[in-house]
């Protein structure tokens, strides 16, 4: 009997505390069209929000009970609401200093480049570097090379060093050549050549090739204050498109300048920090900075262990089985034997490290997968989600160990795209139907993560959505039905592998990765329904809003 009041009291208690608010949300959206990626609960009209989680996600009638008057309401009128993007593999460091530095592209006269260099220096500390990059003196100087008096006169306290568009010559001021002890005596190095005055001698500040290498080596790293205008102005890009993690590869300093971020509340994305690989020759140095962040953060976290097997596809460096079609005798470079391979990840995963290594060519992802399959059999089977990163170039027989090893393929669609020029040149046809494979991937039952590698590629989600589902060209979308077609994805799987299956390989897909009840409420809203409209259209989509954890940190205007 007592039991059974109990039983029917708990009801009560529970509907008076929906009525008086304390079950309510801060944030609800309605009148949407909600894809979650909850494969129970696949599409929605709204979604409510209780600080930073998501508490219901139904349709508008379900919503509406939650709301209180202190509920924010948006009415999405329609529009498409999706999980937010998290980035697999990016350079948030790298990527924010590409867009505090001075873009010269396009300059037509010497009077455009010397405002832009201005308006840097008005906008940076005193005597700091201004760096830049996009040139063409055929543009502006009637095809004659410009020299260093022009920087001197408009910057004589900063060093100024500015990259033409084709990245094989600088054009330096007088504090460059000081700093880097460049003068009249010094000589050409071999491969590389120091402009010099035909009357007085000295060097003009153009330099090209390998004499570039003598400036580089000063220019210092960046300071506390650039890496954090650096991080400031990658979070605002992040914002904008609708990255709400990242999961990142960047210098180590960057994670002191992410916690004082954090604790002005001003980082507006979770951060995923990875550690040298090569760190587990120095167990040591690997656990005093693991145990520093031994609290469980959602917003700043660290630990998978970054490596390489093999270089790049473009610079002939990844390591395939058989030589690169235009040359016999190379099959690129591996960074380690097998042995040496074996023994660092079995180390690593014995410690109880996540690894993402980086595998271009066929051998590299072998290697890589070998050695996966070594710290198995030697360690024992356990939840380790290790990955390669970019998996490019597979032999047949090695995908369908990806998901017998549960190794997870994190892959940069946009690479694709852009290395399609130039692809079947090196490697040949049949090889490239073996490299970026994501359906292939996908029918083999492994998992995919995607992210852009920002720099190298644009941070924006639309081009890799937009790649992977066409795999054309972005300028001319081209070839025609897409370069090996086979391959292609669906909008669903593209915007899949860029959340939930980004947030598994970081071991956050239980918080985070789709609109579910429980999860944080990291949410983006588009411009265009990406799922209907032409796959053309999804270049020119926009994030219109972001919210983080539930507080809205980016509106389109
Ligand atoms: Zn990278």
């Amino acid at each position: 009997m007592l039991r059974l009041i109990v039983l029917s009291v708990i009801p009560l208690v529970l509907l008076t505390l929906f009525s008086t608010g304390t079950q309510c949300s801060t944030l609800v959206l309605i009148n949407g069209k909600i894809v979650t990626m909850d494969r129970n609960n696949p599409w929605a009209e709204a979604v409510a929000i209780n600080g930073e989680k998501i508490i219901k996600v139904g349709n508008d009638e379900d919503i509406k009970s939650l709301i209180s008057d202190k509920t924010k309401i948006i009415d999405l009128k329609g529009k498409l609401v999706i999980p937010g993007f998290n980035d697999a593999h990016l350079h948030f460091v790298s990527g924010g200093l590409s867009l505090i530095r001075v873009d010269l592209q396009g300059c037509k006269a010497q009077e455009e480049v010397k405002s832009r260099i201005r308006a840097k220096i008005d906008e940076l500390p005193e005597g700091a570097w201004i760096i830049g990059r996009g040139w063409d003196h055929t543009l502006f100087n009637k095809g004659v090379w410009p020299g260093k008096s022009m920087l001197d006169e408009i910057a004589p306290n900063n060093p100024v060093f500015l990259r033409r568009v084709d990245g094989h010559s600088v054009w330096v001021n007088s504090l460059v050549l000081e700093a880097a002890d460049i003068t009249k005596e010094t000589a050409d190095p071999s491969g590389g050549e120091i402009f010099k005055d035909a009357h007085t001698g000295e060097p003009t500040g153009i330099l090209t090739e390998n004499a570039i290498d003598l400036v580089d080596n000063v220019i210092p790293e960046p300071s506390k204050e650039k890496l954090t205008l650096a991080v400031k102005k990658a979070l605002e890009e992040a914002r904008k498109y609708g990255v709400t993690s990242i999961q990142d590869n960047s210098n180590l300093n960057v994670i002191d300048v992410c916690k004082e971020l954090l604790e002005k509340g001003e980082l507006t994305v979770r951060v995923f920090e990875w550690l040298p690989f090569e760190w587990i020759k120095e167990m040591g140095k690997l656990d005093d900075i693991r145990n520093k962040f031994s609290k469980r953060s959602n917003m700043l976290r660290l630990g998978l262990l970054k490596g390489f097997a093999d270089g790049s596809m473009g610079s002939s460096t990844a390591y395939f089985f058989e030589p690169y079609s235009v040359d016999s005798t190379d099959y690129g470079i591996p960074l380690y034997t097998q042995e040496e391979l074996n023994e660092l990840v079995v180390k690593a995963d014995k410690a109880g490290y996540q690894m993402g290594i980086h595998a271009i060519g066929d051998k590299a992802n072998h290697m890589v997968l070998n050695a996966y399959e070594q710290a198995i059999k030697l360690n024992g089977k356990r939840d380790s989600r290790h990955r390669i990163e970019h998996a490019q170039a597979l032999r047949p027989q090695d995908l369908k160990r990806f998901s017998n090893l549960d190794v997870i393929a994190s892959m940069q669609p946009t690479h694709c795209t852009d290395d399609m020029r130039w692809a079947e040149d090196l490697i040949g046809h049949e090889r490239c139907a073996g490299a970026y494979t994501w359906r292939s991937f996908l029918d083999a039952e492994a998992k995919l993560a995607f992210g852009t590698d920002w720099p190298v590629e644009p941070l924006n989600p639309m081009l890799g959505l937009y790649s992977a589902v066409t795999r054309q060209s972005i300028e001319e979308g081209l070839p025609v039905g897409g370069w090996f077609p086979e391959q292609k994805l669906t909008v669903e799987e593209t915007v899949r592998a860029y959340t939930l299956g980004s947030a598994y390989a970081e071991f956050q897909d239980d918080i985070k990765g789709s609109i579910e009840s429980g999860k944080l409420a990291d949410i983006v809203v588009l411009s265009d329904d990406v799922f209907t409209i032409s796959p053309k259209k999804i270049l020119n989509t926009k994030v219109i809003m972001t919210i983080l954890g539930g507080k809205i940190i980016y509106e389109e205007r």
